[in-house]
């Protein structure tokens, strides 16, 4: 690590705003030297909001009284379609641990994409799955795998999750995918009940350790019908200060500037650009199923948080000197 946890937790901590300025304007320097001054884009689609899993923070849990829906193959690669038209070259696949998904099923589709759209990555985010399920959606084509740990801290992890869910498991899939040969994105929820200065030090540790390709960090926003319902949201502030520790500590990252960011601030993605982001992820679901996607209340999903306006977002990074390429945004070692 090329910080002490002192020195992080001060960084974390300060009210010197000199100091947050410098540590922005180095994160900035890091990623523009390696990527130079491009936001790359992901066409996100939440293909189904079914979840066996009962995540304390998460609107989509298990016991969420919220229509359910899921999208079929057919409708998947329509996304894809509209998206290959507006520039996309990165499908995200994202949706709640839903066994309707075997692997049968995700593999034809992982296959499908892949044929039809053969300069495209795809990035699956869909939960944890066994060894055997990573290896068979890898050798169908799938490039990435984003599975964020959720907290580095083992008594945190138990805080927010049920007691049927397992921090071990979670490292284990994310070792797992690494060896497959996935590019790996973990990350975290700034601002999650239970959250403290010591359990963030331990993302950044294990961010450095694990050294993913990848990393999603965005606010914790309350979502209504869920245990977490009355809790405060995450700080903007505190999630660009990590954004750009994220990326000085571990330079090569790709790091979206994510919706729940742009949720809480009108300019919440420009402002993450500027502390070192270089990753956006407009929606491309079917525009019916979007509000449905409810993982917390209000999430984006127009204005330029919506694929089809592609123009608008190229405009406003634009306007922050950020060039937005048709890219797939491969990772540079
Ligand atoms: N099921 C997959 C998984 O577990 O990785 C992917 C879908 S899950 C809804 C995607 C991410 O949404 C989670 O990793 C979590 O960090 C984030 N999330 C869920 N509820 C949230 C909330 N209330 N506020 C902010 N982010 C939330």
């Amino acid at each position: 690590m090329n910080m002490s946890s002192s020195e992080l937790e001060r960084l974390l901590t300060t009210s010197d705003p000199v100091a947050v300025d410098e540590l922005m304007a180095e994160a900035c320097r890091k990623r523009d030297e390696i990527y130079g001054r491009r936001v790359f884009m992901r066409g996100l689609i939440e293909i189904s909001n079914h979840c066996r899993n009962n995540c304390l923070y998460c609107g989509i849990r298990r016991d969420a009284q919220c229509r359910r829906y899921r999208l079929s193959k057919e409708e998947i690669l329509d996304c894809c379609r509209t998206g290959y038209r507006l520039g996309f070259r990165t499908f995200v696949l994202q949706g709640g641990e839903d066994a309707w998904y075997t692997d049968e099923r995700l593999c034809e589709m992982v296959k499908s994409i892949k044929t039809g759209f053969p300069d495209c990555a795809i990035t699956l985010s869909l939960g944890e799955r066994d060894r055997a399920s990573y290896a068979l959606l890898r050798e169908a084509g799938a490039d990435r795998y984003l599975l964020r740990h959720e907290t580095a801290d083992v008594q945190h992890y138990g805080r927010l999750h049920p007691a049927e869910m397992s921090f071990d498991h979670r490292m284990q899939c994310l070792a797992d995918l690494r060896d497959l040969g996935y590019q790996v994105g973990c990350g975290f929820m700034v601002g999650s009940p239970y959250q403290s200065i010591a359990t963030l030090i331990k993302d950044l540790e294990f961010i450095d350790r694990f050294r993913p390709e990848m990393v999603g960090i965005g606010p914790f926003i309350p979502a209504t019908g869920t245990p977490f319902e009355h809790e405060r949201a995450g700080s903007v502030e505190l999630t660009l200060r990590l954004l750009a520790l994220i990326r000085i500590i571990h330079p090569h990252v790709l790091l979206p500037a994510t919706t729940a960011l742009g949720t809480l601030h009108p300019t919440g993605r420009e402002r993450a650009v500027a502390a070192g982001a270089n990753v956006v992820m407009p929606n491309l679901s079917p525009r019916d199923t979007r509000a449905l996607y409810a993982i917390y209340n209000n999430k984006l999903a127009t204005g330029s948080e919506a694929a089809e306006s592609v123009a608008d977002l190229r405009l406003r990074m634009q306007a922050i000197g950020m060039e937005v390429p048709v890219d797939r945004g491969d990772f540079k070692s």
